[in-house]
């Protein structure tokens, strides 16, 4: 349904650089950039490649925003003290949508190369592109112990803003130390009785800011130095048994709900013998450029190799990676090809 919506907005809004249009031959349809994501990084992207007046198609297989749509409050974007990540995701798409920039909501298979063009195999067909930017973002890891697969969605979750609520009054568990955890444990006690840290170090990770919150709520409770061993219950989550990392104790901590935040995963699986990605498989790309291995192929946001991954950063990398691919179909269009 999508699709067909930017089909016909596409006509509307885009002429396409250098007098290239989209066109459908056969089943493929050609556009000059594919924008793979449609998080804070590829809807800047879409903003930056719209108002050059780029032939760009944009895909997102889920909800535009990526993960800010699922977080409850983005507290250090500049110029919104607070919003809500909801709200903000919502922002970005109607800023690319008002461009007729088309978003279509579909899955993006492979990429394959084909001279200086890329093929991409999606569910809603084969898309021959002459750039790409991907910016399809991580997911949430999990843990790997026992009980953590047989008890999701029923006390196990990796979305406070999806499953917070369903857990009022009862005591909780977060997992990590990282910002995700501190960050989402705060949003939980508005919920819970209780919020457990269990972390596996004495220290966090997370930004001062949101350390120094936790520690004065009096419903965040931190155990350090120590792992969750085993997710407990019959039908839901009913305990959790802990391991002490330097004394190896054993304990057990009741909970209707553990929140697992250890960290992400980058969405690269489409493009492995494809660009170069690094041992965790996030996409490595050149700091200044954004140019991966591939030519005219570009990495922004959480899915490339990066110090620092907030809503700011990919937000920086969109319109780098945008600026970038411009320059590319330039420099093609000058060489005649
Ligand atoms: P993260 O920063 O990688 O933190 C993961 C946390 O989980 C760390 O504390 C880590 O412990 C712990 N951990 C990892 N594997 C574990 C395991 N197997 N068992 C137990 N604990 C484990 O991940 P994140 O918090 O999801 O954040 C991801 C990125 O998004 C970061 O760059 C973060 O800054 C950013 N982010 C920013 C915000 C914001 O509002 N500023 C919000 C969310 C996320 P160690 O500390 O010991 O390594």
């Amino acid at each position: 349904m999508r699709t067909s919506l930017a089909w016909g907005l596409l006509g509307e809004g885009f002429g396409g650089l250098g007098g290239l249009s989209s066109t459908e031959s056969g089943e493929t349809k050609v556009y000059d950039l594919a924008i793979i994501g449609g998080g804070p990084a590829g809807l800047t992207a879409g903003v930056y490649a719209a108002r050059s007046r780029i032939n760009g198609v944009i895909f997102e297989q889920g909800t535009p925003g990526g993960q800010i749509a699922t977080t409850e409050v983005v507290a250090n974007y500049p110029g919104f003290t607070e919003i809500g990540g909801l709200e903000l995701a919502e922002r970005m798409e109607e800023h690319v949508r008002s461009f007729g920039m088309p978003i279509v909501a579909a899955e993006v298979m492979s990429i394959t190369l084909d001279g200086d063009e890329k093929v991409l195999e999606t569910a809603d067909g084969t898309y021959r592109v002459k750039a790409v930017i991907i910016a399809t973002g991580a997911n949430p890891k999990q843990l790997g112990v026992p009980g953590e697969d047989r008890l999701r969605g029923r006390g196990v979750s990796y979305c406070a803003t999806c499953d917070g609520a369903f857990f009022k009054d009862r005591p909780i568990v977060v997992v990590g130390g990282g910002d995700s955890a501190i960050k989402e444990g705060l949003y939980l006690t508005k919920f819970g009785t209780s919020v457990t840290v269990v972390h596996r170090r004495d220290q966090l990770r997370a930004e001062k800011a949101w350390q120094e919150e936790a520690f004065k709520n009096p419903k965040m409770h931190f155990v350090w130095d120590t792992v969750v061993e085993e997710i407990e219950g019959q039908k839901m989550v009913e305990r959790i048994r802990v391991r002490n990392v330097k004394t190896q104790a054993i304990s057990y901590l009741e909970a209707d709900a553990i929140f697992i935040y250890v960290g992400m995963r980058p969405n690269t699986g489409f493009v492995q013998g494809v660009i170069d990605l690094d041992e965790q498989g996030y996409i490595i790309a050149d700091e200044r450029t954004l140019a991966t291995s591939v030519p005219g192929i570009f990495a922004a946001g959480d899915v490339r190799q990066k110090e620092l991954r907030q809503v700011a950063t990919a937000v920086g990398d969109g319109s780098t990676a945008a600026v970038q691919a411009e320059e590319y179909l330039e420099e093609l269009k000058r060489a005649g090809r």
